[in-house]
């Protein structure tokens, strides 16, 4: 039967179209793939405020270091010899030593801080490269498959005109309205069980026997026209 081979082609359409689909799941894991490299972003701004901290510091304890050691070169040195200046330099270094020791408590805090928040940002960054890699590689594929499709569907849509030519106008509409009922598949085959391929309703024998005399019979569930291979299917 002719129409038979047309509904080939168009299922073969149908099936080109459906993969097709599947192609746009490219969209979603990109988003995801984005948002996670935007939470990746915040925890790494965490590790380097924790970080840049330290820093400071410990920049504030060599200052001290350095403003300490200073003053002792001056007490030591035998410039200053005034009791009361001697006096308030060692005020200031024991003011200064008191600030240096508040720094190296919050330091203890920090360096914990910096610990966390750099395995937090380090292990988050190495999912995002495999994430990244993934989706890379499944881009490649991507393309490859696209082609494939572009190709089988450029094929198919050529074959298509010839396929149509010479079938009956009225059985072309019922094909055409029947498809586009059922979801793009217009024709079912009688299976070995004598049931229809597609939603599995029994066929009557008569309705065999009418497709045998070339008669356009359709499925009683789907509404599918029906076509009989003698039972090989
Ligand atoms: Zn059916």
């Amino acid at each position: 039967m002719k129409l038979y081979q047309l509904h080939l082609i168009d299922v073969g359409i149908l099936e080109v179209r459906k993969k097709a689909a599947s192609l746009e799941a490219g969209k979603k894991i990109q988003a995801e793939v984005e948002a996670f490299a935007a939470q990746v972003k915040g925890l790494e701004t965490a590790y380097h405020k924790a970080h840049a901290e330290q820093k400071d510091i410990e920049l504030s304890n060599q200052q001290i270091d350095d403003k300490v050691k200073s003053i002792e070169k001056l007490l030591f040195g035998g410039s200053v010899t005034n009791s009361k200046e001697v006096e308030a330099y060692e005020t200031q270094i024991k003011s200064l030593k008191k600030q240096k020791d508040g720094n190296e408590d919050k330091l203890l805090t920090v360096w914990d801080e910096v610990a966390k928040t750099e395995g937090v940002y380090k292990e988050a960054q190495k999912t995002l490269d495999e994430k990244v890699a993934t989706f890379e590689d499944w881009k490649k594929k991507a393309v490859v498959f696209k082609a494939q499709l572009e190709a089988k569907y450029k094929d198919l849509s050529a074959k298509r005109p010839a396929a149509a030519q010479g079938i009956n106008a009225t059985l072309m509409a019922t094909y055409e309205a029947t498809k586009q009922r059922n979801h793009g598949i217009g024709m079912a085959l009688i299976t070995k069980q004598q049931t229809c391929e597609e939603c599995g309703t029994m066929v009557a024998g008569k309705s065999i026997e009418s497709i045998k005399d070339d008669r356009t019979v359709t499925c009683e569930e789907c509404h599918r026209i029906l076509y009989w291979t003698g039972g090989i299917v």
